[in-house]
Parts: C-alpha cells; sequence; structure tokens
C-alpha cells in the first residue's frame, strides 16, 4: 500500500530518522496556519509548498514551489491545492491535488555545501533479502542514473540473522563521500531508516533526497513509503493512511469484495480461483485471440455473492466484450458455483456480453447440465480447449 510523502515522513520521524519538518494543509489558508506554526524567519530562511499525490517527479510537473513570505505561501498553496498535476509518473490525465505540504526550507546556505543523495530500503527477491539501494546522485530520477551512470549506484546486502551491522552503515555513509560530522549523522540516519523499514513491515523505502545540509545534518526532503498490506493487521494506524481517492476506483470496490482484482487493458474479462489459475487463464484468452482486461481472483469461496461482485465489477469496464469464467472445483462444488452464476446473473439482469462459463472438478456435468438449461446467455465448457474456442467465436461474432 503507498502512502503519501507527509504520512511516511510522521512514520519515519516515529522511528527517530531525521526529517525535513512540515504541516499537512486542505486549503490556502491552512497552509498559512501551517507555516506560521512552522516559525520561520523569512529574514533568512523560506518555506515549501509541496503537492501530496501517490507518484513521484512531482518537483518537474510544479508541484513542489518555494515561498519566501505568508503571501507567497497562500499564493503557491492556491496554485497547486485543486490542480491536475502531471508528472513522467501520473500518465497523461495527471492527478488531482487535494492537499499540500508545508515544510521548512532545507537548502538554506551555510558553512557547508548541501548535497542531495539517494536511498532505498527494498527486499531483493532474487537474494531473498532486504538491500539498501543508494547513490551519490540523489534528487535524480534514478532509473536514468541506473542507465547512464550505473558505477553510481552501490547496494548493500542486510543478513536477516544479525541484521544491519554498524561496519555496513559506516560503509554507506564513506561511499557516498560524507565525512566528519556528517558521516556520524548518515550512519544514524541509515541505521535508523532500516530499523524503521523493519519495524513497519515495508516492502519499499524510498528516499530521494536525503540531504545534508549545509550545517551537517542529514535529512529526509522526500519519503516514499510502501507498506506490505498483508501486514496491514498488525499496524491498524498505518492501515487507517490509506488514501483510496488515489486508487484505481474498481481495484477499490474489489478489495471491498475480497476479490484479488487488477485492471488490465484488453477485452475479456475473466473471473478465476486461484492465482495460478488466473494467470493460466490470461494465457488462454491470450491465444484465443483476445486480451485480458483483467486479474481476478474470487478466491476459495466462489458463491453467488462472491461472482456477483465480480460480474458487477468487471461490467463496469467499457472495454469488455465477453467473460470468462473458469473456476476449479476442488473445494467448491462445481454445481455450487454453477448455481451461483445463474443466480448472479438473474440478480443483476441484462448482462450486454456474452459469457462463457468452464467449470472443471467436483460435480462439473452437473454443473453444465445446470448452465445449459438455465436459458440464460452463458456458454458452457468443461475443456479448457472448448472455453478458448468459444472466446474466439464470441469475439469473432462481435468483429
Ligand atoms: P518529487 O519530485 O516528487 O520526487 O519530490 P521531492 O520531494 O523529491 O522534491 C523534488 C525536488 O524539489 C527535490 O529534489 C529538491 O531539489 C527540491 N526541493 C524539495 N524540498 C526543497 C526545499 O525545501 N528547498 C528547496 N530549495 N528545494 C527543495
Ligand atoms: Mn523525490
Amino acid at each position: 500500500m503507498n502512502i503519501h510523502e507527509y504520512q511516511g515522513k510522521q512514520i519515519l520521524k516515529s522511528f527517530g530518522v531525521n526529517v525535513q519538518e512540515g504541516i499537512v494543509a486542505d486549503t490556502p489558508e491552512q497552509a498559512v496556519e501551517a507555516a506560521k506554526q512552522l516559525k520561520i524567519d523569512y529574514n533568512s530562511d523560506w518555506v515549501v509548498i509541496k503537492a501530496q499525490i501517490h507518484a513521484g517527479g512531482r518537483g518537474k510537473g510544479g508541484g513542489v514551489k518555494l515561498a519566501k513570505n505568508l503571501d507567497e505561501v497562500k499564493q503557491r498553496a492556491t496554485d497547486i491545492i485543486g490542480m491536475q498535476l502531471v508528472t513522467p509518473q501520473t500518465g497523461p490525465e495527471g492527478k488531482l491535488v487535494s492537499k499540500v505540504l508545508v515544510a521548512q526550507d532545507v537548502y538554506y546556505p551555510g558553512a557547508s555545501e548541501t548535497k542531495e543523495f539517494y536511498i532505498s530500503v527494498l527486499l531483493d527477491r532474487a537474494k531473498g533479502r532486504n538491500i539498501i539501494m543508494y547513490s551519490t546522485e540523489g534528487g535524480m530520477d534514478i532509473e536514468e542514473v541506473a542507465e547512464h551512470t550505473p558505477h553510481l549506484i552501490f547496494k548493500e546486502e542486510i543478513d536477516p540473522k544479525v541484521g544491519l551491522q554498524g561496519f555496513q552503515a559506516r560503509k554507506i555513509a564513506f561511499n557516498l563521500g560524507v565525512s566528519g560530522v556528517a558521516h556520524k549523522e548518515m550512519v544514524k540516519f541509515v541505521s535508523a531508516l532500516y530499523k524503521a523499514y523493519e519495524a513497519t513491515d515495508s516492502s519499499m523505502f524510498e528516499i530521494n533526497p536525503v540531504l545534508k545540509t549545509s550545517d551537517d545534518k542529514v535529512i529526509a526532503v522526500d519519503a516514499k513509503v510502501n507498506l506490505d498490506e498483508n501486514a496491514l493487521f498488525r499496524h491498524a494506524d498505518y492501515a487507517a493512511m490509506r488514501d483510496v481517492t488515489e486508487e484505481d476506483p474498481m481495484e477499490v470496490e474489489a478489495s471491498a469484495s475480497n476479490l484479488n482484482f487488477v485492471n488490465l487493458d484488453g477485452n475479456v474479462g475473466c473471473m478465476v480461483n486461484g492465482a495460478g489459475l488466473a494467470m493460466a487463464t490470461m494465457d488462454i484468452i491470450k491465444l484465443a485471440g483476445g486480451e485480458p482486461a483483467n486479474f481476478l481472483d474470487v478466491g476459495g469461496t466462489a458463491n453467488a455473492q462472491t461472482v456477483k461482485a465480480a460480474f458487477n465489477i468487471i461490467l463496469k469496464d467499457p472495454n469488455v466484450k465477453a467473460i470468462l469464467i473458469n473456476i476449479f472445483g476442488g473445494i467448491v462444488r462445481c454445481d455450487r458455483v454453477a448455481q451461483g452464476v445463474i443466480d448472479a446473473y438473474k440478480e443483476i439482469g441484462n448482462i450486454p456480453v456474452p459469457i462463457i462459463c468452464r467449470l472443471q472438478g467436483t460435480n462439473a456435468e452437473e454443473a453444465k447440465k445446470l448452465i445449459d438449461e438455465s436459458g440464460l446467455q452463458v456458454y458452457s465448457a468443461i475443456a479448457l480447449k472448448e472455453a478458448a474456442d468459444l472466446v474466439t467465436k464470441v469475439l469473432a461474432e462481435q468483429a
């Protein structure tokens, strides 16, 4: 689950990670109040106003602006709140900004130079271990750094038995080229960051940039925090940070019905039990000349309620030209699923696209009979090949 920058920073701070101090605001008036609370001395310091959306590249899109006094705070907040912010990560339609983070400008001049770094913590699935990935090239798009100057990206592998070791944190600070007070600060920063990553059950932290300030503090200026959804039951306070307005509405509805759903671009909706079978079904759809419109795993219990919820979600997609139901009756009996399909169909009423229903497993024959005798626009199949041919046929009829 993704959360906003301001929420990520709250979490980091609670684990002793130094962050750029800021206050979130929903309106320009609140932004001014927030700036007052930050007690900025505008003779020497400024404020930064940052759009809060679940996408990076906000700086490039005009979602990060400096303000040199309270009037400018109000002006910038007015400009940003309500804007449709387009960044390299949002797609051309952009994302509506409804909150801004009002934060202290930390790029102030001082005794030493400011320097931006990149630090992320993530799971390396191939190694089965967490790694800290870091680079001297902070504040830039890390994909570009990886492409053009891969030797400037370092990785430190963490042994889960002992966690991040002191020598590893010092090596990271050394490779980043910080010395003196900043070295100590960086060691502290990296250690706290790794502790926070483990304790929060996160799947990714990406802090870009990590800033060494001109007075040798090390702080998180940005925070992309991705929490492992499967561990949210252990963190009720983090679960409450979910912002569904940032997510695909179809996926939000699906998760409310406990369906495992991913929206895709194709023309054949599918309803399957089990993730592996869902993947195989998507392959079959391609083989039949279609493109999957979604990934949908209804889970172990495919009853009339889950089938109905699944139908309703798939039918919201205007690209869907056919629906393939592919359910294996192992734990659940095929005839019960068939009855569920028939009941759901009757309850919804007029389903405008053909349905191919392939039920295999316990009581498959009885299930086919139920479907065939229902009088509804549902084609039945038992063999997978049969189902694939039916998909090809109904798509051809509509072409
Ligand atoms: P992103 O573009 O979505 O990754 O948002 P960031 O939080 O990383 O901000 C983008 C860029 O804005 C950073 O790389 C900084 O260069 C700049 N920036 C962020 N905060 C401040 C600040 O307090 N002062 C100044 N001068 N620049 C900032
Ligand atoms: Mn950033």
